[in-house]
C-alpha cells in the first residue's frame, strides 16, 4: 500500500502507530494534503493512505430537513475518503482527491466534541459524513474513545454510520445509551452491483446483532434505495432477513432515501463503471440540483418499504433522508 504522510504529522504517536500496523508499504512524506503528489485515477487513490492533521475545525455543522422542520446537526471530521467503492458514492468527485485519509491529532478532535457537549444543552452528532465511521477502526481505533466520551455528556447523542462488519473494537467498549451504530442494508444484488468491495447483507446483519448484543441500539439506513429490476421482492427479501436476525425492540429507528446524485457525479459513475446501468432509469432535477427518481416512483418506494417495515416492527421510528416536505407529506399522510 502506498501511504502518503504530510511532514506535520509524522510527530504523531498515531501515525506511527498506524505505520506498524501497515505492512508492504511504500511510505511517501508530503508537505501537504493539496500536494501534487496526489495523482493517479480514482481507483488508484483508492488503494492508498494519507496519514494527516486536521487543521480547521473538527466539528461541523449540518442542516437536514426533516419533513417540515430543519434540524442542526454535527458531523465530527475525523476522515475523509473511504476505501470501499460504491459507485454511487460522492466522495469520487469531493474535495480535490479520493485518497483515505484519517486525521492523526485525535486529541484536538476529542476536545472540540467536548467544547460542543459541554456548552449544548442536546446536541446531535454522526461521524459518517465524509467516510464510513467504522472502516478506519482498525487503524485508529477512535469509536471506542469518542463512546467513553459519549458515556460521560448524557445529553448528546452519536451516531455512527457505516457498511462494516469488523466491530470487534467498539464491541469490546462499554457501550453507551446515547450511542447509536446504524448500517446501511443493501440486498445482495444491489451490493454486487453498485457497491465494490463492501460486505454482503448477512456480515452487516451479524455485525449488527453482536452490537446489539453488547448493548448499543442499532440503527437501520436503507439509504440510498435502489429502484433495481424486482425491487420489490428484492427489497422485501431483505426486510425480512434484517428481521429475522435483529431484535427490532433494540432498534433505534430506520432512515430511508432513494438513490439521488448531484450532475458532477454522473460524469464520474459514467466514466469510472462504463458498463453501470445505475443511471439506467428516468431521473429528474430537484430543488436542491440533486437529481432523483420521479415523485410517483419515490413515494411509491418509501410506502412499499415501509409497509414491509411496519409489518416486522409496527412502531419503529421511520424518517426520510433528503426528501422534499412534499413527498414526506405523500408518504406519511396519505
Ligand atoms: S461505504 Fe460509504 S463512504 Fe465508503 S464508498 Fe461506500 S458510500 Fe462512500
Amino acid at each position: 500500500m502506498h501511504i502518503l504522510i504530510e511532514k506535520n504529522a509524522q510527530r504523531s504517536d498515531l501515525a506511527r502507530d498506524i505505520l506498524k500496523k501497515i505492512p508492504n508499504k511504500k511510505t511517501t512524506v508530503i508537505t501537504s494534503a493539496a500536494s501534487p503528489c496526489i495523482a493517479g485515477s480514482v481507483s488508484d487513490q483508492k488503494r492508498s493512505l494519507l496519514l494527516a492533521v486536521n487543521k480547521g475545525s473538527a466539528v461541523r455543522e449540518f442542516r437536514r430537513m426533516d419533513g417540515l422542520v430543519q434540524r442542526r446537526e454535527y458531523y465530527i471530521y475525523f476522515a475523509q475518503n473511504c476505501p470501499l467503492d460504491c459507485q454511487y458514492c460522492f466522495l469520487q468527485c469531493y474535495g480535490g482527491h479520493a485518497v483515505p485519509t484519517v486525521f492523526v491529532n485525535q486529541r484536538k478532535i476529542l476536545r472540540e466534541v467536548e467544547t460542543v457537549l459541554r456548552n449544548e444543552a442536546h446536541p446531535f452528532f454522526h461521524t459518517g459524513e465524509l467516510a464510513d465511521s467504522l472502516v478506519f477502526d482498525p487503524l485508529i481505533d477512535l469509536n471506542a474513545k469518542l463512546t467513553a466520551l459519549f458515556a460521560r455528556y448524557p445529553n448528546g447523542r452519536l451516531e455512527l454510520r457505516t457498511k462494516c462488519a469488523e466491530v470487534s473494537r467498539i464491541t469490546a467498549a462499554t457501550p453507551a445509551p446515547n450511542v447509536t451504530v446504524s448500517w446501511t442494508f443493501t440486498p445482495d444484488t444491489v451490493i454486487r452491483l453498485y457497491e465494490r468491495g463492501t460486505p454482503p447483507l448477512a456480515a452487516r446483519i451479524r455485525a449488527a446483532q453482536k452490537c446489539q448484543a453488547a448493548g448499543y441500539a442499532v440503527g437501520l439506513r436503507l439509504d440510498p434505495i435502489v429502484a433495481c429490476a424486482d425491487w420489490e421482492q428484492t427489497y422485501e427479501k431483505m426486510v425480512r432477513d434484517i428481521f429475522s436476525r435483529l431484535d427490532h425492540r433494540k432498534l433505534e429507528s430506520a432512515v430511508l432515501g432513494v438513490f439521488r446524485y448531484a450532475p458532477a457525479l454522473e460524469k464520474v459513475i459514467k466514466e469510472r463503471f462504463p458498463k453501470s446501468d445505475i443511471l439506467i432509469n428516468e431521473f429528474v432535477p430537484c430543488v436542491d440540483g440533486k437529481m432523483r427518481y420521479f415523485k410517483p416512483l419515490r413515494i411509491g418506494i418509501y410506502r412499499n418499504i415501509i409497509g414491509m417495515i411496519r409489518r416486522h416492527a409496527p412502531n419503529l421510528k421511520i424518517t426520510l433522508c433528503m426528501e422534499t416536505p412534499e413527498v414526506w407529506e405523500s408518504v406519511f399522510n396519505k
